[in-house]
């Protein structure tokens, strides 16, 4: 018999609660409404949950323009900036808002910063549908960066009036430095009352961590337009291990696992936990496997659904 390979399996993994309740709003909203239900934008980034929905009647559209008159439209977990609430209440549609409640957070500082009149640093990625509903907020006094170099290229409006915020799924190791350049140009700079970086991308990036430092490779589920993913792929890799994003079973690369006797695995936040069962059975089905799990923390959270989808 040869030894078995080992599935170190992080805790906590897979589904948060912002995309389990964006999941579920959606499926109420099938069960409750006539169809089509329109969604802007995927629901939340991966492609099988998006899959799944659509199979059961959603209609996922890029823009409002999509969407006729009068129907019901669900907005995505990431948010939407004001101007496509505007835009949907001006056309009549009805609309049922599936933005996570800490993206909201994040949505109120930027408004509640630029009141006050600072200018807004927003630490994210340019183009993510998360970043465009937030810079929305205060187009004229929020400027994106997405490292140090960013930082130091910044011009600012009055440099004792500097605040900061973050998209919720970034890796915190990196933000810090880019807070800390931020912090070097602008002494005064004022942050958030509570980090920005969500619990469930804190909590998945210090799973991997825990995993990564054991495992000859790491494996994250996620699609690769999921931020979290990507991050917890980039951290695995940073912390010396080699590591890759797979959307599911069938991403499995024979190359990657010769030889690995201790195989990392992970998933993101808008993953769903079938996927990893998934990986796990493909992987016994090329040989013995022992399956550990690490936890490094619990998680309790649920959100409240919005009242239009209640019972
Ligand atoms: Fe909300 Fe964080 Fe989940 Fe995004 S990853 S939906 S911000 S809990």
């Amino acid at each position: 018999m040869s030894e078995p390979t080992i599935v170190l399996l992080a805790a906590p993994r897979s589904f948060c609660a912002g995309v389990e309740r964006a999941v579920e709003i959606v499926e109420r909203v099938l069960e409750q409404r006539p169809h089509p239900v329109y969604v802007r934008k995927q629901i939340v980034h991966n492609s099988h949950v998006v899959a799944d929905l659509e199979a059961r009647g959603a209609v996922f559209v890029e823009e409002l323009g999509e969407v006729p008159d009068g129907a019901t439209v669900v907005f995505s977990a990431h948010g939407v900036a004001p101007g496509v609430r505007a835009e949907a209440e001006a056309r009549g549609l009805a609309v049922v808002d599936a933005t996570c409640p800490l993206v909201t957070k994040v949505h109120a500082e930027a408004r509640r910063f630029a009141a006050r009149g600072d200018t807004v640093v927003l630490v994210g990625h340019a183009g993510h549908e998360e970043v465009e509903g937030t810079l929305g907020e205060a187009p004229e006094r929020t400027v994106l960066v997405a490292d140090a170099d960013d930082v130091a290229a910044l011009e600012v409006e009055d440099p004792g009036r500097v605040s900061y915020l973050t998209q919720t799924t970034l890796a915190a190791d990196e933000v810090a430095g880019v807070v800390d350049a931020l912090r070097a140009r602008f002494p005064d700079l004022r942050g958030p009352g509570s980090d920005d970086i969500c619990y469930a991308s804190t909590n998945r990036q210090e799973a991997v961590q825990a995993i990564a430092r054991d495992a000859d490779v790491v494996l994250v589920v996620g699609s690769p337009n999921s931020s979290n993913s990507q991050r917890l792929v980039e951290l695995a890799r940073r912390l010396g291990t080699e590591a890759h994003l797979i959307d599911d079973a069938a991403g499995l690369r024979d190359e990657w696992l010769a030889g690995a006797r201790v195989v990392g695995l992970s998933a993101g936040a808008s993953a769903p936990p079938r996927l990893v069962e998934e990986v796990i059975d493909a992987l016994r089905a090329r040989g013995p496997v022992a399956v550990h799990e690490r936890r490094t923390a619990s998680e309790f959270l649920r959100f409240a659904l919005p009242p239009s989808v209640r019972p």
